[in-house]
């Protein structure tokens, strides 16, 4: 059986949500450029060259992207050959997520929801784990910022509803979100599963590279459809009116109970951080 010291993993998290709240990926800016290239509006395209001047600048001097630099949402997939040495996996990264928060100068975002009063430290975290084949241990960071978190939506519809119902609940959400969760946005959708599950789903599909292609070539169609009709809504780069209201539509699916059509839409800003690593 391999071991896995929690040293590794206290400093993996702490490392990786300081590169990710720094450094937005290169598949975002790819498509910033794309976008500033084509968008008709010349507003538009004058909001993502200075999204993109942003995301230069917090390179550059290694400052947080954003001042609202997230609560700490952790993936793992845990290989059922792997021993965590040294102490306990959920403390573990919990510390990580402190040391990263600390060192890095991370706002701390986190507070009781009825006092308001901050943690400190920007825990509790959330761990979504899964118990996989093998002998490693996956991990994605995603420190996800509240502003696009508050505009996402969760609907228990009825099976009669179908694709059309679908389409109509995510195109419904990213208007009424407007200007609020700072677009060009990443819509992530997951269908199917049941109230929690399919909230799950739609975060991950966060994780996709952007502009990588879905492994399900019908799910692909369903994306590409969606994501010209919520660039025909007219929101814009951060609401400002334009064509790139999203910049992707990331669909995740799987089955579900006969009476039901779960359908839950996480969405994400423009700042979508997220990294990944195997230890
Ligand atoms: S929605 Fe995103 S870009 Fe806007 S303030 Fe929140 S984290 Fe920052």
């Amino acid at each position: 059986m391999r071991e896995i010291q929690i040293d590794k993993i206290i400093k993996t998290v702490k490392d990786l949500l300081i590169d990710a709240n720094y450094h937005l990926g290169q598949d975002i800016v790819d498509e910033f450029d794309r976008r500033i290239q084509s968008d008709e509006s010349p507003v538009a395209r004058e909001v993502l060259k200075e999204l993109k001047e942003n995301v230069a600048i917090a390179a550059q001097g290694e400052y947080p992207i954003c001042q609202d630099t997230g609560l700490a949402i952790i993936f793992a997939e845990l290989g059922q050959e792997v021993h965590i040495a040294g102490g306990d996996f959920n403390k573990a990264i919990e510390e990580g997520v402190r040391q990263g928060y600390g060192e890095g100068y991370l706002r701390k975002s986190v507070c009781h929801p009825f006092t308001r009063k901050n943690t400190g430290d920007n825990t509790p975290i959330i761990v979504h784990l899964d118990l996989v084949p093998g002998d490693g241990l996956k991990l994605w960071v995603v420190p996800k910022g509240g502003g696009s978190e508050n505009m996402s939506r969760l609907f228990m519809l009825p099976p009669s509803a179908g694709w059309l119902g679908i389409k109509e609940r995510v195109i419904q959400t990213v208007v009424e979100a407007g200007p609020n969760p700072c677009p060009p946005t990443i819509v992530g959708v997951g269908i199917g599963g049941n109230f929690e599950r399919c909230a799950i789903l739609a975060k991950k599909a966060l994780l996709r590279t952007l502009g990588g292609p879905n492994p399900d070539p019908s799910l692909q169609q369903m994306e590409e459809e969606l994501l010209l009709e919520i660039n025909k809504t007219g929101v814009g780069p951060q609401g400002l009116g334009g064509r790139v209201t999203s910049l992707g539509v990331h669909l995740l699916m799987m089955d579900c109970h006969i009476a039901s059509l779960p359908l839950a839409v996480n969405i994400q800003c423009h700042a979508s951080r997220h990294l990944e690593i195997i230890l």
